[in-house]
């Protein structure tokens, strides 16, 4: 047996395939394969790898049994990291094999291929003539189905899903492997983790625009299977984990889950989940999670609060707990049933910031809120932007800190109230929509980002993942990492930075710590002086005797504002 995964990306709102991070996907699928097929031989690709040498990835797969390709970015947008996918490679690439039997997988698979935000543009239906099989279903389980069936594709059921993690847990442990093959590892690979399905407001019926209450019942994962399958990818060389793939982190193994709409988190069973992950992962790197509904902080700010103190104690600073606002107009929320009032989830922001705001060893706060909106909801106006602007400058008021802002047009998907709604409301809102995005990027992301990364201060631990102009690109590993334009150009993969200069969503920063004698001006200039950087050039080699006294004759803002522990760092011996 030889199977080709085709990892074209995928980007759902519980779960990023997109590089640094692998997803699921991959992983359970091909642990499902050496579950049948011990010795069978899996070839993972992702898209960039495929498209660099089109002809080697095209001879394997056509010489291979099965290819199987992931895909669904369900918001497209711009990544640093690769480039999904596109429909012409989606289509066209597969239709170059002939014997090789084709799966497609993945929310373009369940949902159809999105090419903008807002639109599914090709529905499922359209890849029929070129795919053997549209997995509807979990994919590692109908895949695991196919094969035990040898291959019969009339005796399998394409909409399956798993009932519970018994097999998925199973296969997520014997897939680990297969990372790697994926080009980040040894860099800055990522793997989302899953630590439940379903949303424990499927009782009420859930938003009008989302999938995961018809999963009905909420399955966990026991911390067993999870902290297994950690381990796994830990012996395997990972350092970085996101327990992104669930509605609400807080509300793993909640008390009353399934009984009530918004259970009470359980701190016991959070605090079990970290200890064994720290237990087989003890020099980790990033131990991040993503989505938490502010209505179960706000419904329960002492289980909350508690929980996020266990949080505290065992992840990694910079985490990021993203928030579904969607509006901040009540009305709006009433009609489409998101549970949560726009003033509760204020108060969930604050709850975070008074536990979160601290900063940790990586110059980041420990755990921030980030706030996500969905545009074009029932009952949407006019005033439901002022309205979302006016929830933005309260935040400002209230000298609150967001990680950052999401704002993404609602995409209808079948099964849900949306659905028959379709895309009327976003289009006939589009100016205002366009407006609140400008307002949101040049307002309130340039006041806020200097105070979440304020100048001067030192990131430590950035991954260098490209290059724009005469900057390297650099990035922590982790939720929403904060994109870095690096002034110098560093021989090492991993740096530590100095910022200096905010732009609408980025920092600009120079590697830290400073060396004098062989920063290039462009560097100096953004810590000194024009004059001192070409005075510092001229005295080369310079001692770190005349360093001081150049710096603290220039009165430098950050010189004074520096902790001393700082500039215990600078590197004497190389100026
Ligand atoms: S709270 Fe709403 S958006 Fe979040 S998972 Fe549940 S139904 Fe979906």
């Amino acid at each position: 047996m030889i199977a080709i995964i085709l990892d074209g990306y995928t980007d759902e709102p519980a779960g990023l395939g997109v590089p640094p991070y692998i997803d699921v996907y991959p992983r359970y699928i091909a642990g499902a394969i050496w579950s049948v097929y011990h010795s069978a031989k899996v070839v993972y690709f992702t898209v960039d790898k495929a498209r660099q040498n089109l002809e080697k990835f095209l001879r394997l797969a056509s010489k291979s049994d099965l290819l199987i390709v992931i895909a669904g970015v369900i918001v497209p947008g711009k990544y640093l990291g690769g480039t999904p996918i596109t429909f012409e490679e989606i289509v066209r690439w597969p239709r170059e094999l002939e014997k090789t039997l084709k799966i497609l997988v993945g929310p373009a698979a369940r949902f159809g291929f999105g090419v903008e935000g807002g639109k599914i543009a090709f529905p499922p239906k359209i890849f029929e003539d070129i795919y053997d099989l549209i997995v509807r279903g979990d994919p590692e389980i109908v895949i695991y189905d196919l094969l035990k069936e040898k291959l019969s594709l009339e005796r399998i059921n394409p909409y399956k899903l798993r009932e519970s993690y018994e097999l998925t847990s199973k296969f997520a442990v014997r897939g680990a492997r297969i990372v790697l093959q994926h080009p980040n590892h040894g860099h800055n690979l990522i793997a989302e983790i899953e630590t439940y399905r379903g949303c424990p407001r499927w009782l009420a019926g859930g938003c009008s625009f989302c999938i995961e209450p018809r999963h009905g019942k909420v399955i966990f994962r026991d911390e067993e299977e999870i902290a297994r399958e950690i381990g796994e990818l830990y012996r395997l060389g990972l350092r970085s984990f996101r327990l992104g793939r669930q509605s609400d982190f807080l509300t793993y193994k909640a008390v009353g889950t399934n009984e009530e709409e918004f259970p009470k988190p359980n701190p016991k069973a959070i605090e079990k989940l970290y200890r064994m992950i720290r237990y087989v992962a003890p020099s980790l790197e990033t131990l991040h999670i993503d989505n938490v509904n502010p209505g179960t902080i706000a419904k329960h700010p002492e289980e909350a609060e508690r929980t996020l103190k266990v949080l505290i104690k065992y992840h990694t600073p910079g985490d990021v707990a993203a928030f579904g606002l969607e509006t901040a107009d009540p009305h709006v929320a009433r009609l489409n049933n998101l549970g949560t009032m726009p003033e509760e989830v204020l108060t969930a922001i604050e709850i975070v910031n008074n536990i979160g705001k601290e900063r940790g060893w990586n110059g980041l706060p420990e755990i921030l809120p980030g706030v996500n909106f969905v545009l074009g909801l029932i009952g949407e106006t006019k005033n439901t932007y002022r309205k979302n602007i006016a929830f933005l400058k309260e935040i400002l008021e209230r000298q609150l800190l967001v990680r950052r802002v999401n704002i993404r047009q609602v995409l209808p998907l079948p099964a849900t109230r949306m659905w028959s709604v379709g895309t009327k409301i976003i289009e006939r809102n589009y100016r205002y929509f366009k407006y609140f995005k400008n307002w949101v990027r040049e307002k309130f992301d340039s006041y806020m980002l200097p105070r979440i990364a304020p100048k001067y201060s030192v990131l430590r631990r950035l991954y260098v993942e490209g290059t724009s102009n005469s900057y390297m690109l650099a990035r922590q590993v982790g939720s929403y990492p904060l994109l870095t334009y690096v002034t110098e150009k560093v021989s090492r993969s991993r740096v530590d930075v100095l910022v200096v200069k905010h732009k609408a969503r980025s920092v600009i920063a120079v590697p830290f710590p400073i060396d004098f004698n062989r920063s290039s001006f462009k560097s100096l200039k953004y810590v000194v002086s024009e004059k001192k950087a070409l005075e510092i050039i001229a005295r080369r080699p310079i001692t770190s005797g005349e360093i001081v006294n150049i710096l603290t004759k220039d009165k430098l803002k950050f010189f004074r504002v520096r902790p001393p522990q700082d500039l215990k760092c600078w590197k004497k011996d190389s100026v």
